[in-house]
């Protein structure tokens, strides 16, 4: 047996008795807002949760009591009120009320068409949610008698029924339908994606109609106050004339006016002065009171305004950094408050060029969003066409499996990169992120055929020199080119990230290996480079055969020979490294890859670096073959090459300390940080110390000059964290690279595991891609020990982070709370690094 409900539990909305969101939703409270504001609201009732949800499970219901708040023969509307606006709710339902009466009663005061417009409207809304019939039964074209009978007619031969005509009949039945779908698997399932709990409620708000039908200029229009692309002040909308009567414009065919005044037509300003200075009016209300920038919906009827909703402006990610900084600069919200309203990971909108949102472009092929911004190009297939491309000045996008060192000059020189191989931390990703080049790894559908140059997706197939377009924000791969937004950095980006400094108590370094980076990492105010990875330095022309020399020198002398002439090029590095940093402290590590990988791989390579040095190729063949390793990952790497090859260190300090005096003859001042990489254990420490303050000694000694350096130790093994203890005796910092970390602490390879890294998290096997997110449960927990077990040997220890994870808001609440000194991130992750650190704080 049905309960009986009488529906006394609403509310009517006025400007006493406050109603909540949590009970009866956003529209309803943001309603009461408006009446508050005194905004010529209409008539408005609005029903709790717990009514909705009574209504949904079949209680009858007296409507009497709720429809005597309004005025007899008024038509209505209902509309829904869940707790948050992205929830969602049933489609609303307009002019509830009309039947055959009032049909009449219309057409005589404002004509047969528009009450024929009208009443077919409502019958089609209600045939299609209420009754749920087909809705392209009811699809008329254009409004007219014949169409309205013949909606009717097909309404009583569906339903076997005729269309009812008691308003409270049709208002029951519409509360009854809009509560049922809340309660719909599907509408369930697509509020819950989005944040929903399961058991949201939904609340009903039944307005009073206004507007549309009066004899003068009456429609409905949106109104706001900012350009929603830069949240520039300016006036936009639009107002469509529903009357028949009035105004000219209408005379003349045209409905749609413009807000302001406009010389491509009229505009609601001409035709109704004072509805529109009431809209500035309250939308400045609004904005002041509200604290926000709000979109205003409203009506005219017969030249009447009446505010039906108002709410926030959506807006692009640059419009929502000037709305925010231009109201707290306007007193109306707190400068804290300005901060927290922009979610970090947002600003990276603005640094980058950007997919328009607005475009539906066809996605070719999808992987790992490794780099974000978008760009457009012609697709090649090596780092060599990529330079060619780019010496005749045409944008190219470079198509690898993945890409080695060797492809560094070919990135340098494409507007983006696709790999299909690779994850967050393999090279192209890590690159790609320094360089601020969008790129795209793990496209693992693609088939990539470099001889024949073609690129292989679903069945379709592009040839070298076909227009793609990559975008290193989502991971797609559109076909073609796709209109694209530019990056936005503007004085109010500067003057939020200003206020975040004020306020943030972590450091924020850069990841930068070349002056280009550094500059960048200069220009978003890192406090300092807090990894330079110097292998990428050896990657020029004259330096790549240099390094070749070394690595295949017969002889000590020989070997020393090479280090010589390299050790010019590498202090001009560093000197410039530390005059573009101007004073902030420069954390170099030193060489960590291991050297095959700067061998040629192909034949032709081998060949060529056979002339190059004189030797023949077996030789060259054999040696390169003995270089290589099955782990290199694993193999002689990081500080294992500096204890076995010291010479590669030795240069490099001695680099770094000349370049130091030159700077300090320069009248400037800097204490270089030295950075030993891949260590696991202390003695190994202790060998690369040792051999470090003797060349410091000879620098001192021969340049009669005096400076200081610290040296401290990258943490990226587990037994590194494990012994933090043993090594903070001889280091000064400790550094958590947490790419190699989370490499050994899954033993995942960080360049394979985009192959099925996606399957992995499909599954829920890990939660996300740790290469990507930290993970603070094992990882984190690595961390943790290591943070602990060297400040507990060493109190003054430096502690930081510098693997790919220390640009993420996650990464560095949990920085903090361990109580880092700071982290370092690729350059362009520096602003939202800022600003999500000074959110920890408010
Ligand atoms: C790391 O391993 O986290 C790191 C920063 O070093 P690289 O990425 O150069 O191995
Ligand atoms: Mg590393």
């Amino acid at each position: 047996m049905p309960k009986y409900l009488t529906l006394t539990d609403y509310a009517q909305i006025t400007g006493s008795a406050p109603i909540k969101r949590q009970t009866h939703g956003w529209r309803a409270k943001c309603l009461q807002r408006l009446v508050r504001l005194d905004m010529p609201v209409p008539q408005t009732v609005a029903l709790s949760f717990a009514v909705v949800r009574e209504i949904a499970t079949g209680a009858q219901m007296n409507l009497r009591h709720l429809l005597g708040h309004f005025p007899k023969g008024q038509l209505l509307s209902v509309r829904p009120s869940a707790e948050h606006p992205e929830w969602g709710g049933p489609a609303a339902i307009l002019n509830i009320g009309m039947n055959d009466e009032m049909h009449a009663q219309i057409s005589e005061t404002h004509g047969a068409a528009v009450a024929t417009a009208l009443y077919l409207r409502f019958v089609q809304s209600y045939a299609a949610h209420v009754a749920h019939l087909d809705p392209d039964m009811f699809d008329a074209v254009e409004p007219s008698m014949t169409a309205l009978h013949a909606a009717l007619r097909e309404y009583e031969s569906e339903v076997e029924e005729p269309f009812p005509q008691s308003p409270a009949q049709q208002l029951a039945d519409v509360l009854r339908s809009m509560a049922r779908a809340w309660e719909g698997t599907s509408a369930r399932l697509l509020r819950q994606a989005k944040g929903a709990p399961v058991d949201a409620g939904l609340g009903l708000v039944v307005q009073a109609m206004a507007g549309g039908v009066g004899i003068g200029l009456s429609g409905a229009g949106l109104i706001r106050f900012i350009d929603t692309d830069t949240g520039v002040p300016n006036v936009m909308g639009r107002f469509r004339s529903d009357g028949q009567h009035g105004a000219d414009a209408l005379k003349n065919g045209e409905n749609v006016l413009y807000l302001t005044r406009d010389p491509r037509g009229p505009s609601l300003e001409e035709y109704c002065p004072d509805a529109y200075a009431q809209l500035l009016e309250h939308g400045r209300n609004a904005r002041q009171r509200l604290r926000e920038e709000m979109e205003i919906e409203f009506t005219l009827d017969d030249g009447k305004l009446w505010v039906l909703d108002a709410i926030t402006v959506q807006r692009s990610s640059r419009a929502a950094v000037r709305v925010v900084v231009d109201l707290a600069n306007d007193n109306i919200i707190l400068r804290d408050e300005a901060l927290m309203r922009i979610p970090p990971k947002a600003l990276s909108e603005l640094l980058h060029r950007q997919v328009d949102p607005r475009s539906r472009p066809e996605v070719f092929a999808s992987g790992i969003a490794a780099s974000p911004g978008a760009a457009i190009g012609r697709i090649v297939f090596s780092s060599g066409a990529a330079q060619a491309s780019a010496a005749r000045d045409e944008a190219c996008i470079l198509v690898r499996r993945e890409t080695t060192p060797e492809d560094i000059r070919g990135m340098h020189a494409a507007s983006a990169v696709l790999t299909e191989r690779g994850g967050m931390t393999s090279h192209a990703a890590v690159i790609g992120r320094g360089l601020g080049v969008p790129c795209v790894v793990g496209v693992s559908r693609v088939q990539i055929d470099a001889r024949r140059k073609t690129l292989t997706a679903g069945g379709r197939t592009l040839s070298e020199g076909d227009v793609v377009t990559v975008d290193g924000t989502s991971g797609h791969i559109f076909l073609g080119e796709v209109p694209l937004l530019e990056p936005a950095l503007d004085d109010r980006f500067q003057t939020l990230l200003s206020w975040a400094d004020a306020r943030r108590d972590i450091g924020i370094r850069a990841n930068a290996d070349t002056p280009a980076d550094a500059r960048i990492a200069r220009d978003f105010l890192a406090q300092g480079i807090g990894l330079c990875r110097t292998e990428h330095m050896f990657f020029e022309d004259d330096r790549l055969t240099l390094m070749r020399e070394m690595i295949f020198a017969d002889t000590a002398e020989d070997r020393s020979d090479a280090l010589e002439r390299l050790l010019p090029m590498q202090r001009a590095d560093f000197i410039d490294l530390f005059e573009i940093m101007q004073g902030q402290p420069v954390c170099i590590r030193l060489f960590d890859p291991p050297l095959h990988e700067f061998l040629p791989h192909s034949k032709e390579g081998l060949r060529f670096l056979a002339d190059a040095l004189g030797k023949p190729l077996s030789e060259i063949t054999r040696r390169a073959e003995a270089l290589s390793e099955f782990n290199p990952m694993l193999g002689m790497r990081g500080v294992r090459l500096g204890v076995t090859i010291p010479e590669i260190y030795e240069m490099q300090v001695r680099a770094i300390f000349e370049a130091t005096i030159e700077i300090s003859r320069r009248d400037a001042h800097i204490v270089p940080e030295i950075m030993i990489p891949l260590v696991s254990a202390m003695r190994e420490v202790e060998l690369v110390k040792s051999r470090i303050d003797a060349a410091a000694a000879a620098v001192r000694s021969r340049s009669g000059g005096t400076f200081d350096y610290k040296l401290g130790v990258m943490v990226e093994t587990p037994r590194a964290a494990l012994r933090a203890g043993d090594i903070a005796l001889h280091a000064s910092f400790l550094s958590f690279g947490t790419n190699d970390l989370t490499q050994m602490t899954y033993g995942l390879s960080r360049d394979d595991a985009g192959r099925f890294m996606s399957v992995y998290v499909q599954q829920g096997v890990f939660p996300e891609d740790p290469f990507h997110t930290l993970d603070l449960d094992g990882v984190g927990e690595l961390l943790r020990l290591g943070a602990e077990r060297g400040r507990a040997a060493r109190d003054d220890l430096t502690l930081s982070i510098c693997g790919e994870h220390g640009g993420n808001p996650e990464s560095i609440r949990f920085c903090r709370d361990l109580g880092f000194d700071y982290v370092s991130c690729s350059p362009f992750r520096v602003p939202v690094a800022r600003l999500a650190a000074a959110q920890l704080v408010i």
